[in-house]
């Protein structure tokens, strides 16, 4: 069994933008069977695992935009003025945890992964990729 850990930087270009990284961890992994961890060291920011269609992507902007809305003031905005973009973190996930098969993601026909960027645009957002495995 071996440990291998590589990160991906990603810039982003909007203050909300879904990005498909699935070919690029695939890309990335050296192991042939095990699982890989895939984690985002923002607060800000998301990964996820969904399908790849682009009205349902609009329909995730959508329903964590109604969510999560300016009808309310926020305690973290007297710091940092960016509560709403934390907030939609909290109710996604700053990491996976998935399968690897035969040196790929072994994902279901309709899943990709998605990092997703909530306070951006930024430069050099950090993904970690940490593969357990043979
Ligand atoms: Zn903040």
């Amino acid at each position: 069994m071996t440990i291998k850990s590589h990160s991906l930087k990603i810039n982003t270009e909007r203050n909300f933008e879904i990005i498909d990284i699935t070919s690029k961890i695939n890309e990335l992994i050296d192991i042939d069977e095990g699982i890989i961890s895939i984690f985002s060291k923002h607060s800000t920011s998301a990964i996820v695992v969904n399908e790849n269609e682009s009205g349902l992507l609009k329909d995730l902007e959508f329903t964590l935009n109604n969510l999560i809305t300016d009808k309310y003031s926020y305690s973290h905005d007297r710091i940092d003025n960016n509560a709403k973009s934390h907030l939609k973190s909290f109710l996604l996930s700053s990491s996976e945890c998935l399968p690897v098969k035969n040196g790929k993601l072994d994902l279901g026909t309709w899943q990709s992964v998605f990092f997703i960027e909530l306070d951006g645009p930024r430069r050099a957002r950090t993904i970690t990729l940490t593969m357990v495995g043979e």
